[in-house]
C-alpha cells in the first residue's frame, strides 16, 4: 500500500474544489469557457496539483496523481493510498476521471462477486425474471456477496417489481436505513418523515404530526424538501408512530431510501401574481406518480410556476418550470458537494407530454446508471451525454420509449405504502425491536439531552450541553 504526501507546501483551503483551485492563478483557457455551461467546462486536467479533490480528507489532485503513478489502478487503491473518497464519497467520480486521464482502464465490474456493471445486471434481472439475490449470484456471480453488491442488487430488484423491500431474503440485503424504513441518526435513534406531496399539508395533518411529535417526545424540523422530519424515535416506537400517521391519512415519505424523495413546489398560478401554471397541482401529480420508485440514488424533483424559480427546480434531478405555453423540462440537477444546474431537455411541453418524458427519463436513468450514481453524473458520463438522452426520451432513438413507459405504468399500478404493508404483516413487524431476546426492552444506549434549547442526541462518552469540562471528564 502506498502512502503519499501533498507535493505542495502551500496551505490549501478545505473548501477548495473543482475550478476553485484556479483562484489566483493564470487562467488555463478562454475566460468565457470557465463560466460557460456544460460542454465548455475546463476539465480536471487544467487544475493545478494543489487543487483539492477530496475536501473531507484534504487530498489534492497532485497527491492522487502520485498514488496513480505509484501503481494505484482503481478507486479502492487510491482510497487506501490517500484516504481520498473514504468519507462522503462525492469525489469518487473525480477519482475515476483522474484514473482515466492517466490512462488507466477502469473495470466495469460491480464488485469482486459480479464481473458485470450495474446496468448489465439490471438487464439480466429484467430479462431473466430473477427475483432473488441468491438466484442472481448463483447464476451470474461468484461467492456470497458483499456490502457493495447486496444493496445494489436489492435496489435493482426493488426497481423491477412491486415486491416489499423487507420480503424474504431481501430484508438482509438492504442499506443502513432501509431495514427499519427510517433514517438512522447519530445515537442509534431514527427520524420519521411522512410524505407531503408537493409540500402541501392540511391543518388536520399538521395537528396529527404535532400530536405524534408531542406524544413520543420527538424533535421536529422542517426539511429542505418541504416536509416535516421528526427525530429521536427508538426503533420499537416506529410502528406505533406510523400507525398514528397512517390513521391520519399519511404514508411513508421514503426519506430513508435511494428512491424518489420529494417534489418541491412554489404556490404557482393559484396564489402568485406571476404564476404561469398550477405548479402545486403538477407537483402533487408527479409526487403521487413516482412515490416509492427505487433508483441507484435519491431522486428529487421540483416544479416552479414561472422563471423566477422559487422552487429551485433546476437544482433537482428533474426540474419543471412553467412557461406561457406549458412546461420546460430540465434534468440532471443536484445540490450537495458538487452542485449542478439541471439542463433543458425539452421546452413548452403540454402536461401529458411532460409526464411521458419524465416517465421515460427516470426509467432510462434507473436502467443505465452506475451504482450510487445520481442523474447529473449519469448524464455527464453516458456516451453521447445529454444529446443522447434527449434523443432517447424525446425522439425514441433506441425504440424503447414504449418499454420505459410500460415499466413506469407497472410501478404506478403496483405502488402500495411500505409502512402500511409493515403494519399489516406480523413477521415484518417483529423486526422492530432493540433486542430479539427482550422484546419490550428499549436500548439503554439511545439517550438524549433535553436540557438545552432543543432536544439533541447524546453519544455516550461525549459531553452533553451544559456539562462543564470538569463534569464531562
Ligand atoms: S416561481 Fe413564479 S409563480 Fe412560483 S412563487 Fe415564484 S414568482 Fe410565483
Amino acid at each position: 500500500m502506498h502512502t503519499t504526501q501533498n507535493p505542495s507546501s502551500q496551505p490549501i483551503h478545505r473548501q477548495t474544489r473543482g475550478n476553485y483551485g484556479l483562484v489566483g492563478r493564470p487562467l488555463p483557457a478562454d475566460p468565457a469557457s470557465l463560466i460557460a455551461p456544460a460542454g465548455a467546462e475546463v476539465g480536471l486536467g487544467a487544475l493545478p496539483d494543489e487543487a483539492q479533490i477530496c475536501s473531507c480528507n484534504g487530498v489534492s489532485k497532485g497527491t492522487i496523481c502520485i498514488a496513480i503513478a505509484d501503481g494505484a489502478s482503481d478507486v479502492s487503491a487510491i482510497k487506501g493510498a490517500t484516504a481520498a473518497g473514504t468519507s462522503c464519497g462525492s469525489c469518487v467520480p473525480m477519482l475515476k476521471r483522474l484514473l482515466t486521464a492517466q490512462g488507466v482502464e477502469l473495470s466495469k465490474a460491480l464488485c469482486e462477486h459480479f464481473t458485470q456493471s450495474r446496468a448489465e445486471l439490471f438487464q439480466i434481472v429484467q430479462a431473466a425474471g430473477i427475483r432473488t439475490f441468491s438466484g442472481l449470484i448463483a447464476q451470474h456471480g461468484t461467492g456470497t456477496g458483499c456490502d457493495i453488491c447486496k444493496p445494489a442488487v436489492a435496489s435493482i430488484l426493488a426497481s423491477t417489481s412491486s415486491d416489499h423491500i423487507l420480503d424474504g431474503e431481501s430484508a438482509a440485503l438492504q442499506d443502513t436505513n432501509d431495514p427499519f424504513l427510517a433514517n438512522l441518526q447519530r445515537n442509534g435513534s431514527y427520524s420519521v418523515v411522512p410524505r407531503l406531496p408537493g409540500g402541501e399539508i392540511t391543518p388536520q395533518k399538521l395537528i396529527a404530526i404535532a400530536e405524534v411529535a408531542r406524544d413520543f417526545g420527538l424533535y421536529t424540523k422542517i426539511t429542505g424538501g418541504q416536509r416535516i422530519d421528526m427525530f429521536g424515535a427508538r426503533v420499537e416506537q416506529l410502528p406505533a408512530i406510523w400507525r398514528r400517521l397512517i390513521d391520519a391519512g399519511m404514508e411513508s415519505g421514503h426519506a430513508y431510501g435511494k428512491a424518489v424523495r420529494t417534489v418541491k413546489s412554489c404556490v404557482g398560478s393559484t396564489w402568485c401574481r406571476y404564476g404561469m401554471q398550477d405548479s402545486v397541482g403538477m407537483a402533487v401529480q408527479l409526487e403521487l406518480r413516482y412515490r416509492g420508485l427505487r433508483s441507484p440514488r435519491k431522486i428529487k424533483l421540483g416544479v416552479s410556476g414561472c422563471q423566477r424559480e422559487c422552487a429551485e427546480a433546476r437544482s433537482k434531478d428533474v426540474g419543471v418550470i412553467a412557461t406561457e405555453k406549458g412546461w420546460n423540462l430540465y434534468v440532471g440537477g443536484n445540490g450537495g458537494a458538487t452542485p449542478k444546474h439541471a439542463q433543458l431537455l425539452a421546452g413548452d411541453l403540454d402536461s401529458e407530454t411532460l409526464v411521458r418524458y419524465i416517465d421515460r427519463y427516470l426509467m432510462f436513468y434507473i436502467r443505465t446508471a452506475d451504482r450510487l450514481q445520481r442523474t447529473a453524473v449519469c448524464q455527464e458520463t453516458i456516451e453521447g451525454g445529454l444529446d443522447h438522452i434527449r434523443a432517447v426520451v424525446c425522439q425514441d432513438s433506441l425504440g424503447i420509449a414504449a418499454e420505459l413507459e410500460a415499466a413506469m405504468a407497472r410501478h404506478v399500478a403496483g405502488y402500495s405504502d411500505e409502512w402500511a404493508d409493515v403494519l399489516a404483516d406480523e413477521a415484518k413487524l417483529s423486526r422492530f425491536v432493540s433486542f430479539v431476546n427482550a422484546l419490550d426492552q428499549p436500548d439503554p444506549t439511545v439517550v438524549f439531552d433535553e436540557g438545552g434549547p432543543r432536544k439533541v442526541p447524546v453519544l455516550l462518552g461525549t459531553p452533553r450541553i451544559g456539562d462543564t469540562a470538569e463534569s464531562a471528564s
